[in-house]
C-alpha cells in the first residue's frame, strides 16, 4: 500500500456532512464577512480577531472578545472557513498553521473526540477519564476497516499495521512517543489488546496461554519499572519496544520485549512528592512469611532509600498490587524460587540504603554490621569480605594488586552505584524471563512481526543533563525516520502521478546534529565524552574545553554552541535550541562499580546474584564457578557486558548501541506514528492548556510534519472529486453533455479559476494544490452557489 497518508486525501470526502447546513451556511456567510485571523497572544497563545485595515508590516485587528491593536502581520494566522471544524485530518485544513491545528484540537478534546490524525500521525490526546471506546463492541467496529470508514482511533492504526503485515507480508510498527503522563503506555497497551483480540480464531487453550501471558508482561514490567512521579502515577521509567510474532495464519505466536534507558537514580533518591519503584512498596505489603525470608519489616520509614518519598497513591492498594503481581507471574511461569530471587535484589537494595557509613579521621567505617550482615545474607556473600571490599577495595596496580581506603563520600557513592546496578541487572534479567516465557521464535511458520515503540519523547527542561541527551538523540533519530518515511510516500505519489516535482531531501535535514551527536570521525559529542571517560585526568570541564575546540561559534547556522553560563553547550534540536550542562557527565556515563565488590557478587552462592555479575567473573580470586543456566548467555548479550567489550561499557555507548539495533528494526518495518499529548497539567479531563500543547506540539514533529507538508502539495483530490465539487465555476462543463476526460476538465477548470502555475500540478488521477489553495476556491464556490 502507498501509506495512509495518501488514503486520506485521495479516497475520501474532503468537506464532512453536516447534520445542519442552514446553520453551516449562516456560519459561513458570517466567516465571509470579515477576513477572520488568529492573533498571536502571550497568555492564551493565539485569540480570534479580523482585519480592520492592512499596512506593509502591520495590520489593525479588532478582537472578537473587543479591543483593536495594530500588530506585526507575522503575528497574525489566517483561519479556516467554519466547514472545516472538527476535520478528522488535519492535513485536509487548507490553512495549515500552528493555530488552526491548536483550535482543531481543542474542539474535538471538548467533545471528546481525543483522537485525531495529521497527515502521517495520529494525534492522542490524554482524556484523562474513561471513555466508552474501548470496548469488544469498538474493536470489532474497527476490524478490517480503512482509514476514513471510521473516526481516527488507536484501533484503526493497529488494524492498519495488522491489515499491512498480512496483506505485504512485510513487518509493522507503531511508533508512540509524548511527554510523561501523555498517554503512551496507556495507547500501547490498548494496541496490544486489540491485536490479541483480532489475531485469535481458535480457543486452542495453548493460544490464550500465550496471550494471557503477553497482556501479563505489562503489570509485571510496571512494577518494576514504573514509578508515581508529579506527572503521573503510573510514569514508565524506561523505554519499551514489544513485538508481536505472528504465524501464517495471522495469530500471535509470541512476543518479545526490548528496553531501553532505565531511570535507575530513582532507586536511591526521589523527592518528597514521588516514590521509588512500585515494587518497593508492594514487597511492604507482603505475606509475613515472604518478608520473614526478606528480613523485611512492613514499614517504609524503615528504610532510607523510600522513606523521605511519598508512601500512597491516591486510589491505588498496594497490598493488592502485590498480589496482583504474584498472579502475573505465576502465569508467566515462574515458579516460587525464581519470584523470591526477584525479590531478594529488591529487598537487599532496601538494606543496603541503611548502612550507614561514619567518618573515622576521614577514613570511613561502618557503624552497624548488622545491616550489613543482612545485605550479605540476601545476596549471598560474605560479610566481612563485603565490608573490605567497600570500605578498601583491590585494584590493580601493574601487576600487582593493591588496597585504596576510601573516604565515607566514596563509600556512600559506591553503595548508591551498587544499589542502582543491582536494580538494572535485576530488571534485565526480568525482562529477559519474561520474553523467555513468551517467545515467539520458536514458530516455525513466522508472517511477521508488529512492533511497538512506547519511548519518551524530547525533553526540553530548565536544566538538561546527559539522560536528556540520549533521550533527545533518539528522538531526533526517530523523527529523521519519520521525514524520511513521510517524504518517501511524498515522493511515491508524485511520481506515480507524474507531476514536476524537485527533489527536496528532507530526511537529510537533521543529519547534522545527529552527526554532531554520534559521530565518530570528525569526533562528535558522545565520541569525545567517550575519550575523556578513558583520559587519566578526565574531567567535566576538559570535557566542555575539547567540545569547544570543534564548535563553530561564529556560524549562526551551527548546530552547535558554547553557551553564556559556562559549564554547558547548547545543542540545536529540531524542536528548538537545547542548553545542555555537562555537570556529572564524566560519571554519569562512566557509571563506575567497586569492581572489588561486583567481583565478590560474580561468585555469590545464591544464583540468581552470581548470575546478574557473571560477567565480572575474573581468573584471579578462588574460582566456584557458577552454574550456567539457559538465559545465561542471552542475558549477558543483552546488557553487552560482556568482558573485554570496553566501548559497551559506558551509558552513551550502550545506549548509541542499541539505538542503532533499534533503527535497523525498525528500517525494516513499515511504520505508524502515534503522537500522544498531555492536555494540562493538572490530570484533568476536558481541559486544554493551549501553549502546552503548542509546546508538544513542536517538540513531537507534528509542526515538522506539517512544515514539510507545505513544502510540497499536501492538498490533493481526483478528478472526479475535484470536477463534480468546483464545475459550478465553469458553467461550460456542467452544459456540455458530451464526453470530456478527466484531466481536461481539471485543466478547464484551474484555467477558468486563474489559478497561479506553481499553486497546482495535476497528475494523472489526481490534482494536487498547494496549501491554501482550496480556501480560495471554497470562496469563488460558495461566490456561485
Ligand atoms: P505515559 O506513558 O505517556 O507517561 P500513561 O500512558 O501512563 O502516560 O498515562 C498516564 C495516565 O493518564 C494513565 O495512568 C491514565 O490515568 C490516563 N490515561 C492515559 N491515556 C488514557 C486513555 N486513553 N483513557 C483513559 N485514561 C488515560
Ligand atoms: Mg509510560
Amino acid at each position: 500500500g502507498v501509506g495512509s497518508f495518501i488514503h486520506s486525501y485521495g479516497s475520501k470526502k474532503f468537506i464532512r456532512p453536516k447534520s445542519d447546513d442552514v446553520l453551516d451556511a449562516v456560519a459561513q456567510a458570517r466567516f465571509n464577512e470579515k477576513k477572520w485571523v488568529w492573533i498571536e497572544d502571550d497568555n492564551e497563545g493565539y485569540v480570534r480577531g479580523h482585519v480592520v485595515k492592512e499596512e506593509e508590516d502591520t495590520v489593525e485587528v479588532e478582537y472578537e472578545n473587543g479591543g483593536t491593536a495594530i500588530v506585526r502581520v507575522c503575528t497574525i494566522k489566517p483561519m479556516n472557513p467554519p466547514k472545516f471544524d472538527m476535520v478528522d485530518d488535519m492535513a485536509e485544513l487548507t490553512h495549515l498553521n500552528e493555530p488552526s491545528v491548536i483550535h482543531n484540537l481543542t474542539v474535538r478534546y471538548k467533545t471528546n473526540r481525543v483522537y485525531t490524525y495529521s497527515g502521517l500521525f495520529l494525534v492522542a490526546v490524554n482524556p484523562y477519564r474513561k471513555l466508552p471506546i474501548y470496548s469488544e463492541e469498538y474493536i470489532q467496529s474497527y476490524k478490517g476497516k480503512r482509514r476514513g470508514e471510521m473516526p481516527p482511533h488507536i484501533y484503526a492504526v493497529a488494524d492498519q499495521a495488522y491489515h499491512d503485515m498480512v496483506q505485504d507480508k512485510e513487518n509493522q510498527s507503531i511508533l508512540i512517543t509524548g511527554e510523561s503522563g501523555a498517554g503512551k503506555t496507556e495507547n500501547t497497551k490498548i494496541v496490544i489488546q486489540y491485536l490479541t483480540a483480532v489475531a485469535t480464531t481458535t480457543n486452542k487453550p495453548t493460544t490464550n496461554i500465550l496471550q494471557t501471558q503477553i497482556l501479563q508482561a505489562n503489570p509485571i514490567l510496571e512494577s518494576f519499572g514504573n514509578a508515581q512521579t508529579i506527572r503521573n502515577n503510573n510514569s514508565s521509567r524506561f523505554g519499551k519496544f514489544i513485538r508481536i510474532e505472528f504465524n501464517n495464519r495471522a495469530q500471535i505466536c509470541g512476543a518479545n520485549i526490548e528496553w531501553y534507558l532505565l531511570e535507575k537514580s530513582r532507586v536511591h533518591q526521589q523527592t518528597s512528592k514521588e516514590r521509588n519503584y512500585h515494587i518497593f512498596y508492594q514487597l511492604l505489603e507482603a505475606d509475613e512469611e515472604t518478608k520473614k525470608q526478606l528480613l523485611l519489616t512492613d514499614q517504609a520509614q524503615d528504610y532510607n532509600f523510600i522513606k523521605h518519598s511519598n508512601k500512597r497513591i491516591e486510589g491505588v492498594d498496594d497490598a493488592e498490587e502485590y498480589r496482583n503481581l504474584c498472579k502475573s507471574l505465576e502465569i508467566m511461569g515462574l515458579v516460587e524460587k525464581e519470584k523470591i530471587d526477584l525479590f531478594r535484589i529488591v529487598a537487599s537494595i532496601l538494606h543496603l540504603g541503611n548502612i550507614s557509613v561514619t567518618d573515622y579521621r576521614d577514613r570511613a567505617d561502618i557503624r552497624d554490621f548488622s545491616v550489613v550482615e543482612r545485605v550479605c545474607h540476601l545476596l549471598g556473600i560474605s560479610a566481612e569480605d563485603f565490608k573490605k571490599s567497600l570500605l578498601a577495595p583491590r585494584i590493580k596496580a601493574g601487576r600487582d594488586w593493591v588496597t585504596q581506603a576510601k573516604s565515607p563520600t566514596q563509600v556512600v557513592a559506591s553503595l548508591d552505584a551498587l544499589a542502582k546496578t543491582l536494580y538494572e541487572r535485576n530488571f534485565a534479567f526480568l525482562v529477559e524471563r519474561v520474553n523467555k516465557a513468551i517467545d515467539g521464535q520458536k514458530s516455525k511458520d513466522k508472517l511477521g512481526f508488529i512492533g511497538v515503540l512506547d519511548i519518551a519523547g524530547f525533553e526540553i527542561f530548565e536544566s538538561n543533563s546527559f539522560e536528556q541527551l540520549c533521550i533527545n538523540y533518539t528522538n531526533e533519530k526517530l523523527q529523521q525516520f519519520f521525514n524520511q518515511n513521510m517524504f518517501e510516500l511524498e515522493q511515491e505519489e508524485y511520481q506515480k502521478e507524474k507531476i514536476a516535482w524537485n527533489y527536496i531531501d528532507f530526511g537529510n535535514d537533521l543529519q547534522p546534529t545527529i552527526d554532531l551527536i554520534e559521530k565518530t570521525n570528525p569526533v562528535g559529542i558522545l565520541s569525545c565524552l567517550e575519550e575523556e571517560c578513558v583520559a587519566p585526568r578526565g574531567s567535566d570541564g576538559r570535557f566542555l574545553e575539547k567540545l569547544n575546540k570543534f564548535c563553530d561559534k561564529d556560524n549562526p547556522e551551527a548546530k552547535y554552541k558554547s553557551t553564556r553560563f559556562g559549564d554547558g553547550f547548547i545543542l540545536r534540536h529540531y524542536a528548538g535550541d537545547v542548553e545542555y550542562s555537562v555537570d556529572g557527565w564524566i560519571e554519569k556515563n562512566k557509571d563506575p562499580l567497586n569492581e572489588d565488590i561486583t567481583r565478590l557478587l560474580a561468585r555469590s552462592s545464591q544464583k540468581h546474584v552470581a548470575l546478574l555479575f557473571e560477567d565480572y567473573l575474573t581468573d584471579d580470586g578462588p574460582s566456584v564457578a557458577p552454574v550456567k543456566s539457559d538465559y545465561t548467555s542471552s542475558f549477558a548479550s543483552m546488557l553487552k557486558l560482556k568482558k573485554g567489550s570496553g566501548s559497551f561499557r559506558t551509558v552513551g555507548q550502550r545506549h548509541k548501541q542499541q539505538l542503532l539495533a533499534l533503527m535497523n528494526t525498525l528500517h525494516m518495518t513499515h511504520p505508524h506514528f502515534v503522537r500522544c499529548i498531555l492536555p494540562n497539567n493538572r490530570k484533568h479531563a476536558g481541559e486544554i492548556q493551549t501553549k502546552l500543547v503548542l509546546d508538544q506540539l513542536r517538540c513531537n514533529g507534528v509542526l515538522e510534519g506539517i512544515r514539510i507538508c507545505r513544502k510540497g502539495f499536501p492538498n490533493r483530490l481526483s478528478f472526479d472529486e475535484f470536477r463534480k465539487r468546483y464545475q459550478v465555476l465553469c458553467p461550460y462543463l456542467l452544459d456540455r453533455e458530451a464526453f470530456i476526460d478527466g484531466r481536461t476538465a481539471c485543466q478547464m477548470l484551474v484555467n477558468q479559476m486563474q489559478l497561479d502555475g506553481d499553486k497546482y500540478q495535476i497528475g494523472t488521477t489526481k490534482v494536487f494544490f498547494k496549501a491554501t489553495v482550496l480556501a480560495d476556491l471554497e470562496e469563488l464556490r460558495d461566490g456561485k452557489l
